[in-house]
């Protein structure tokens, strides 16, 4: 860079920083073509979840987000968190942030099934994706823009803030040989998973994280599947359940969310709008690496410090749940045609992005054994 041209790029930063101070005073700075900067405006939203208040790392999401956007806008939008119940009950979270007696919600997406069915592909779909590229169809392959349109007719802006990974099979009391296990059996199991175990004899009930301790002590339920092994064990199902099974086939890789009224969505300035979106962007990478670092090291510590038995669905059993999973995901989709587009862009990408893990991910696995 030449002197001249050194001094022209020092003057134009100059002239840059100015503006932005101008803009952190609340002058509004018109762009080039572009939306208004800052007004100025202050915002005070609530949060309600579907989780525990302050529940370790899926509800602490929620905090860190609510602390996060506080930070980065310098106090301009601050958000209260309240944990289910605290205000409203979890699984009515949904429909608070609709009619908009709160500005946002927490949770995950196949809670909302029972109102708007195609909503369960955006977070987990038994056999389906796993996190990077459940990741990877909703941020570089369109899946965002559908959720966006199918949660948009219900006045809501959904976005990715955290992922499960790979889940585990769930707790139980009894060995699971045979599809004959599964029949009668009283299972919580959420989602498309809850369908395919219905198929398959069993009764899945749908209930809340704060319920499912007490449900499977008092026998309510027979078995439970919640996340993995670090969140599992903060649970504390080993005191209650004697075989952990693997692999998560219902979950492989399950979306949280977050939900935000439309209204109130568009009363925010861009630059808070942009504050939110990085928010829920480094929330979703930071969910995954805290269960990713941690499942393995609880994992341990329930097989020799708790004496769990780990065992591992038999062949045939998850072949039977497999072909349950294509007879439900056929059934929805011949209902509901919502569902239809959903889910055939969720597997037209699937099947792109398989074939892209068959020279990747698993030539790579095989290679490391
Ligand atoms: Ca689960």
């Amino acid at each position: 860079m030449s002197a001249i041209n050194r001094r022209e790029f020092v003057k134009k930063a100059a002239l840059g920083a100015a503006a932005a101070t101008a803009a952190a005073c609340g002058s509004p700075q018109p762009g080039p073509g572009g939306p208004a900067a800052s007004s100025g405006k202050k915002f005070e939203w609530s949060m309600v979840t579907t989780w525990p208040p302050h529940f370790p790392v899926i509800g602490e999401s929620a905090d860190k987000i609510a602390t996060w956007v506080e930070e980065m806008s310098a106090g301009r939008l601050k958000i209260k968190v309240y944990g289910g119940g605290e205000l409203v009950p979890p699984l009515e979270a949904f429909d608070n942030v609709r009619q908009g007696n709160v500005e946002m919600g927490h949770g995950t997406a196949y809670y909302w099934a029972g109102k708007v069915a195609a909503a369960q592909f955006f977070a987990a779909v038994p056999f389906g994706m796993n996190a990077q590229q459940m990741n990877a169809w909703l941020y570089g392959a369109g899946g965002l823009a559908l959720w966006e349109e199918v949660y948009g007719a219900f006045g809501l802006v959904p976005m990715p803030v955290g992922n499960s990974g790979v889940q585990m099979g769930g707790w139980f009391n009894k060995k699971i040989e045979t599809m004959e296990d599964l029949k009668g059996l009283k299972m919580r199991i959420p989602g498309l998973g809850g369908k395919v175990i219905a198929k398959a004899g069993g009764a899945a009930i749908l209930s809340p994280g704060s319920e499912i301790y007490t449900n499977l002590e008092r026998g309510v339920i027979d078995a439970t599947e919640w996340v993995g092994p670090y969140h599992d064990f903060l649970m504390g199902f080993h005191k209650i359940a004697k075989y952990y099974y693997d692999p998560g086939w219902h979950e492989p890789g399950t979306v949280i969310e977050m939900f935000i009224n439309k209204k109130a969505w568009d009363s925010l300035d861009v630059d808070l709008q942009h504050i939110v979106r990085a928010a829920a962007f480094r929330s979703n990478i930071w969910m995954l690496s805290e269960f990713e670092a941690k499942n393995n090291e609880y994992l341990q510590k329930l097989i020799k410090e708790h004496n769990v038995k780990v065992e591992r669905f038999p062949d045939e059993v998850l072949a039977g749940l497999r072909k349950h999973t294509d007879e439900v995901l056929a059934e929805i989709v011949a209902e509901d045609p919502l569902s239809k587009k959903v889910y055939e862009h969720f597997n037209a990408f699937r099947q792109k992005v398989g074939q892209w893990a068959d020279t990747s991910e698993k030539a790579y696995y095989q290679l490391i054994g």
